[in-house]
């Protein structure tokens, strides 16, 4: 029950760290992807999810949540991509927050502080110390002001072990790196699950929960949550992935060819990473597929 009738929710978009390594194959230099935070919130309290990754990005999003004068109970990791969590023990600190994840995204959450020295921070200055503080909750459920959070295991994604948190009063979900939002998508580890089928499998799961807002982890801030579009959009990027992948026979021709489909679309340097990675795997077959990954971004 909430007497006041005040149960909302508000999305802070971080803009990419500055990184200096390099151009892509059309000449620009590389950057990131936006990161896109939520603030679940009561009368009193709130819940924040996926806090980004730079103490600069710390500080910008704290700063935007000391302003809504809320007392934050929980930060929620959609999954163990370190963009989307390395700062979070600065936010936990700074508002005395629990951090909460599935199993599966804390086993990844150890696997992306590994492959910090190998990759986070060679492209990226400024990520503070990221221990694994997170816990599970019991049931994948836990609760604001009396309103269920629930936390949906949905698989494969662009990475392994992605949840979303379902908020059935808010007809909301926020989706992590599931459903894409007019940035480009990260398709590279598909080459460790045969494809893009369990992607679509964890979209798939998403519709199914029926709510009308979606927030996605990456988005333009210009472009609103609509949960029909987006899910469409995020389906259709992985179909013209395949058909590309049919016919252009390198990773530069396919880079060239998303960035004619989706000109408006952010985060051309997570496109290259991952066309990288798929036509990495296939011109060097039997070599260590976690290598031709990591070099996708370097
Ligand atoms: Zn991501």
């Amino acid at each position: 029950m909430n007497p006041t009738g005040n149960f909302a929710y508000d999305v802070f978009v971080n803009d990419p760290p500055p990184q200096d390594n390099g151009l892509l194959p059309n000449g620009e230099p590389k950057g990131g992807s936006p990161v896109a935070s939520t603030l679940i919130y009561g009368s009193r309290d709130a819940v924040l999810t996926d806090p980004g990754f730079t103490a600069d990005q710390a500080g910008a999003l704290g700063d935007w949540l000391a302003g809504k004068d809320r007392n934050l109970t929980d930060i929620f990791i959609t999954h163990g991509h370190g963009d989307h969590w390395f700062a979070a023990g600065l936010l936990a600190e700074r508002f005395g927050a629990r951090v909460v994840a599935t199993a599966g995204t804390i086993a990844q959450m150890h696997v992306n502080v590994a492959a910090r020295p190998l990759l986070w921070d060679k492209v990226y200055p400024g990520i503070p110390p990221s221990p694994v503080t997170a816990v599970t909750v019991p049931g994948n459920r836990f609760t604001l002001e009396g309103h269920d959070l629930v936390i949906v295991e949905v698989g494969h994604a662009d990475t392994d072990d992605n949840s979303v948190l379902h908020v059935p009063d808010l007809g909301l979900v926020v989706a992590g790196d599931v459903i894409y939002n007019g940035a480009h998508m990260y398709l590279g580890e598909g080459v460790m699950v045969g494809g893009f089928g369990p992607w679509r499998a964890a979209i798939d799961k998403v519709e199914a929960l029926g709510s009308r807002h979606i927030v996605a982890g990456h988005q333009d801030r210009h472009r609103d949550d609509d949960a029909e579009r987006t899910i469409a959009e995020t389906r259709q990027y992985l179909d013209d992935a395949d058909d590309l992948l049919k016919t252009e026979p390198a990773a530069v021709g396919f880079f060239n060819a998303k960035v004619e489909r989706y000109p408006d679309h952010l985060a051309r340097t997570v496109l290259w990473a991952g066309a990288s990675a798929v036509y990495g795997v296939r011109e060097h077959p039997g070599a260590d597929v976690s290598q031709i990954l990591v070099a996708g971004w370097l």
